[in-house]
């Protein structure tokens, strides 16, 4: 399949830049997806994709997948990304960021980068060298740092409105809480939960990380393929993606899952599955969003108290899906596409009338970057 082909395939996306530069070996695709809402943020993947077209399949498919997820999360930020081809063990280096960064730069600011799967804050900084549109940059230069405490809260927040739809209350007092996974988002996690009153159960493949979790918050323990069918209120992946699929479906002795953990759902199928069965699930890209909230706050000029007020928002965005769900009587999963599809197609239309008047956090962050 040719690249036109492909991108018809993957949804109607804005620019699709191929950035090349033979000198430093740089192979790389930024894919702008939506920009109705504000300049496209997402990260810089560096993976060594075995095809040119596996990596454009990835970097239209997650561009996409940042648009519903900054709309859903009530962002004036649209949805883009950007992979790099190469091994980020040993293809780094500065030239290949700086040229890189000078791709970016060549976009204006509609396209915002930030770190992500093989790539880190040095490369950020190198990003940063050639470019102002760059965020996740070192606390040093006023960067936001590491957003999984955000995530994390906002996950929180997520857990609590599931908590109050499924049983009237979001107090997680006595609640029997499972969480996969104890890494930077699901060791953080814990220890709300934990001072929440819940009572968590942990399980990770790391045991260094299992025995921490105990030894700091006397946390119940099971092994990782018990984890999934625990007897629990709540379920809170924050490991891999699609652990909801064929196998693992019918495991489930929860009454809610909420978790941190992207893509979770196998197929979209798996969600209306979840449906028949009564367990309510929390769409993932809904309850994770603290993260890209943390990074949003960056644009504006960073402030750590900010951040962390803005993630109590996720409780908001999850009540809001589910009052979608009942209304169209649909899976919870359809219905955050519908909040995101919503919010685009009201606050497009609002700009289109008054095409002069740029959203406040564009303005803002021109400011920022021309001080
Ligand atoms: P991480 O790599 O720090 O932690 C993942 C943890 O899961 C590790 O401790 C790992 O050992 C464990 N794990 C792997 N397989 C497991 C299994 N089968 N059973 C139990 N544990 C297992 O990653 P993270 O940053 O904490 O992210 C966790 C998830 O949340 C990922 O899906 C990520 O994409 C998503 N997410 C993270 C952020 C963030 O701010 N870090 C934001 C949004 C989404």
């Amino acid at each position: 399949m040719g690249p036109f082909e492909m991108i018809e395939k993957h949804g109607d996306h804005e620019t699709v830049l191929f950035c090349h530069d033979k000198n430093v070996g740089l192979k790389a695709i930024i894919a702008i997806h939506n920009t109705a809402l504000g300049p496209a943020l997402g990260g810089t993947r560096m993976w060594n994709y075995k095809t040119e077209e596996d990596a454009l399949t990835d970097v239209l498919r997650l561009s996409k997948g940042m648009t519903y997820k900054a709309s859903a999360a009530g962002l004036n930020l649209g949805g883009g990304k950007a992979v790099i081809i190469g091994d980020p063990k040993t293809q780094k280096s500065e030239g290949l960021f700086r040229a890189f960064g000078q791709y970016v730069n060549s976009l204006n600011g509609k396209y915002i980068t930030a770190e992500d799967v093989g790539t880190t804050v040095n490369d950020m900084e190198n990003i940063y060298m050639e470019t102002p549109w760059v965020t996740g940059i070192p606390k040093a230069f006023g960067g936001s740092g590491d957003p999984s405490p955000y995530t994390a809260h906002g996950v929180l927040m997520g857990i609590k409105a599931a908590a109050s739809e499924k049983f009237g209350t979001d107090s997680l007092k006595g609640m029997r809480v499972a969480v996969q996974g104890l890494g930077n988002v699901g060791s953080n996690l814990v220890k709300y939960l934990v001072e929440e009153g819940a009572k968590v159960i942990v399980s990770d493949i790391d045991q260094t990380r299992v025995k921490m979790a105990h030894d700091i918050y006397k946390v119940e323990i099971v092994a990782p393929d018990q984890i999934l069918g625990v007897e629990c209120d709540i379920q809170a992946p924050c490991a891999m993606g699609a652990i909801i699929n064929d196998e693992t479906i019918l495991k489930f002795k929860c009454k809610v899952i909420a978790g941190g953990a992207n893509n979770q759902l196998a197929e979209a199928r798996h969600g209306d599955q979840l449906r028949e069965l009564g367990i309510l699930y929390a769409p993932d890209y809904v309850v994770n969003a603290g993260g890209l909230m943390n990074v949003f706050v960056e644009l504006e000029g960073y402030s750590p108290e900010r951040a962390f007020d803005k993630t109590k928002k996720v409780y908001d965005n999850v009540k809001k899906v589910f009052e979608i769900a009942k209304r169209d009587h649909i899976g919870s999963h359809t219905a955050a596409d519908r909040l995101a599809e919503e919010r685009i197609k009201t606050i497009g239309a609002l700009k289109q009338k008054h095409p002069g008047k740029t959203s406040r956090s564009f303005t803002t962050l021109k400011e920022v970057f021309n001080r």
